[in-house]
């Protein structure tokens, strides 16, 4: 068998039409989405992540302010910046930048951004929702898998489904949406004893170990839905494995999943790539959740 690829950019591309119509809806009824990324200090990773988060907002007409504050902010005025965004009725949806600088303790600010304008879906009242099952701000990269795994039309419904990794921000979240779809799930972890076994039976397969292909075909059921959520950078090797240098005279690097794709995709029904499956998804599902943020303002 070889595996129908679940394209994430396509199905990116798609929600932002769908969320694109929804802002011009909202607009009309009175309600202006505007998203708020609070960053503290100047972080150059970061800088590349704002302004993709300004474009794609633009682009659904979402309005977005890079809400920049010193190096030097303390948690505590940092905490009170956020509560004055929680007065705020022009701010809709909240974001965190990070990293945030050493000294914070980013669990604690992120508590206290308002449940309501929560994005990230990360805030301790957010997943208390998606523990009752009544989560309508889920944390991003958990929501995007479960998008593709949707896309795929299969009936979730009974299906044994296992999540590799424990993460708060992604297994964790996985499993409770899954629960929330009627599948079966099981979650592996570094402790789990036979991985295989639980892999082996699983109808869907969702991956979040950051561990380079982690996952082979042989321990994939024939026929199941894999999505891969990893995201590593590993060196191009030769046919002899010997790596290939750039022209810097450095080991070249490519992105890979958890899961190793040439021999999973000869077993599975449908897989998503890496990169091009959960990365743009998840861009995607913290406009969605700012848009969701909007409605409940
Ligand atoms: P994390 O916090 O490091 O958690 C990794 C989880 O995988 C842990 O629960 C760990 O088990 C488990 N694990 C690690 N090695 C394992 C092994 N050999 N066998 C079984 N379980 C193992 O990672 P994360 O934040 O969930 O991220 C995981 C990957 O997803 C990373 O590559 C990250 O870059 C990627 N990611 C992608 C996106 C996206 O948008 N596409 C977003 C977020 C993360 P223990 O709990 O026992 O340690």
């Amino acid at each position: 068998m070889t595996a129908q690829l679940i394209d994430g950019k396509v199905l990116a591309e798609k929600i932002k039409g769908e969320l694109t119509e929804q802002v011009k809806t909202l607009k009309k009824s009175g309600k202006d989405p505007y998203l708020f990324a609070v960053q503290v200090g100047q972080d150059p990773a970061s800088a590349v992540y704002t302004r993709n988060q300004a474009k794609t907002c633009e682009e659904i007409g979402l309005g977005y302010t890079l809400d920049g504050l010193p190096e030097d902010t303390s948690e505590t005025d940092l905490i009170r910046h956020i509560q004055g965004l929680n007065q705020n009725p022009a701010v809709t949806a909240i974001i965190l930048q990070m990293p945030l600088p050493g000294g914070i303790d980013a669990k604690r600010v992120q508590s206290s951004i308002a449940p309501e304008k929560d994005v990230e879906g990360m805030n301790l009242a957010s997943m208390g929702q998606l523990v009752y099952g009544n989560a309508r701000l889920a944390p991003c990269t958990a929501m995007a898998a479960i998008e593709l795994l949707k896309s795929t039309g299969i009936d979730i419904k009974g299906k044994e489904a296992t999540v590799v990794g424990r993460s708060a921000i992604v297994g964790r979240p996985a499993i409770l949406l899954l629960l929330d779809l009627h599948a079966t799930p099981t979650v592996c972890h570094t402790k789990t004893r036979d991985m295989t076994f639980h892999t082996k039976r699983a109808d869907i397969l969702i991956v979040s170990a950051g561990r380079p292909g982690l996952i082979t075909g042989d321990m994939i059921k024939p026929g199941a839905v894999v999505i891969d959520v990893g995201i590593n950078r590993v060196p191009v090797c030769d046919a002899e494995g010997n790596p290939v240098l750039n022209e810097k005279g450095k080991p070249k690097k490519k992105t890979v999943g958890d899961v190793d794709f040439e021999s999973a995709k000869e077993v599975a029904s449908y897989i998503t790539p890496v990169p091009g499956g959960v990365g743009p998804v998840t861009t995607v599902m913290l406009l969605r959740n700012a848009v969701e943020a909007a409605k409940l303002s």
